[in-house]
């Protein structure tokens, strides 16, 4: 579990007091992190030892805290593990064969959703923060099998971290035998070693702001939304910096009678930092709620996993599809590692 340092956990009331309109948009090109990640399936040849053998959850990607990361901490982690940063949504596979003894499908405690592998060579491996799991309890499953989806749930909630799969390793026993403190370094045991000496250990940054705007949107046109005062990014990168996280969007809006649009959009811009091409994302639609009283506040909620690499910024859009449409207040939270 990513206890004690590896971040606290977001509120989960603003979610909860919105129509809940999710759009989780894995973007084009440049703007996602997870389809440049290529898969590669080796040849199934076990060894002996486990070692040189497993497969890592979503192959080759940053790692954001590594094991030696996890018992640095103060108080040390409960279950020393290894983070690898993805965004949610990302496919996992089992590390190496055997039987999915242990599942958890709610997002409660520190683990939220997990599984846990019985390894064929006798180890245990457990996989925390998930979205979801595709694979039932007492599945058998082989080696780079899809086994589920990455998340960052815990402490009962789907945000209660930043984006990523923990993965925790414990050699020749379970947990509950050798003691869940007592795990190994899982990247001691990946096909080709460790990518690189345990790194510093990164945790991801929580940010949350509200804006009272208090602007009436003109109908027709994608207008951009200012998240602090002459503020409108909701994210960025250089060329020397990447960004992973999660961004999520709380519109609170009067005078809707039809409806609006949200979207975000990914600008790609020149080493003097002007945009040279743009992205939008898909937009969703957030419908008024008729059944609400005249002059009731509509709310629209809308996030979105990302990855950024090279110049690039994020921004959020709305069009009204109504004249009139007032957004009184703009709430963004995130929660994002820089590597
Ligand atoms: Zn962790």
């Amino acid at each position: 579990m990513c206890d004690a340092g590896d971040s606290e956990p977001s509120s989960t009331e603003a979610t909860q007091s919105f129509v809940s309109r999710r759009g989780v948009l894995l973007g084009t090109g440049f703007v996602l992190g997870a389809a440049a990640v290529g898969w590669e399936f080796f040849s199934p040849t076990l060894r002996a030892s486990a070692e040189g053998t497993y497969l890592r959850p979503c192959g080759i990607v940053p790692i954001s805290s590594s094991w030696m990361g996890h018992k640095n901490r103060n108080p040390p982690s409960g279950e020393p593990g290894t983070d690898y940063a993805v965004v949610r949504g990302t496919p996992i596979r089992a590390a190496t064969s055997g039987v999915i003894v242990d599942r958890k499908d709610s997002t409660t405690t520190a683990t939220g959703r997990y599984l846990a592998l019985r390894t064929d060579d006798g180890n245990y491996i457990r996989y925390l923060h998930l979205q979801s799991s595709t694979v039932p309890l007492g599945a058998r499953v082989s080696r780079g099998q899809l086994i589920a989806y990455s998340g960052a749930s815990g402490f009962g909630s789907e945000t209660g971290y930043g984006p990523h799969v923990h993965v925790s390793l414990w050699i020749g026993g379970t947990p509950l035998q050798l003691g869940f403190t007592n795990s190994v370094d899982f990247e001691n045991y990946v096909e080709g070693g460790p990518i690189k000496p345990p790194s510093e250990d990164p945790v991801p940054i929580h940010q949350s702001s509200t804006y009272q705007w208090n602007a009436v949107v003109p109908r027709g046109l994608w207008t951009r939304i200012p998240v602090a005062a002459d503020l409108y990014w909701l994210a960025h990168s250089s060329a020397t910096v990447k960004e992973t996280g999660d961004v999520a969007i709380y519109l609170t809006t009067a005078k809707v009678t039809k409806g609006f649009q949200l979207r975000i959009v990914a600008e790609t811009l020149n080493s003097s930092g002007a945009p040279i091409a743009s992205a939008p994302q898909p937009p969703f639609e957030v419908p008024v709620t008729r059944a609400e009283a005249p002059n009731s506040p509509t709310y629209g909620q809308y996030s979105l996993p990302y990855f950024l690499s090279g110049p690039v910024r994020l921004f959020a859009e709305i069009r009204a599809l109504n004249t009139g449409i007032i957004v009184q207040e703009v709430t963004v939270k995130k929660n994002y590692w820089l590597s």
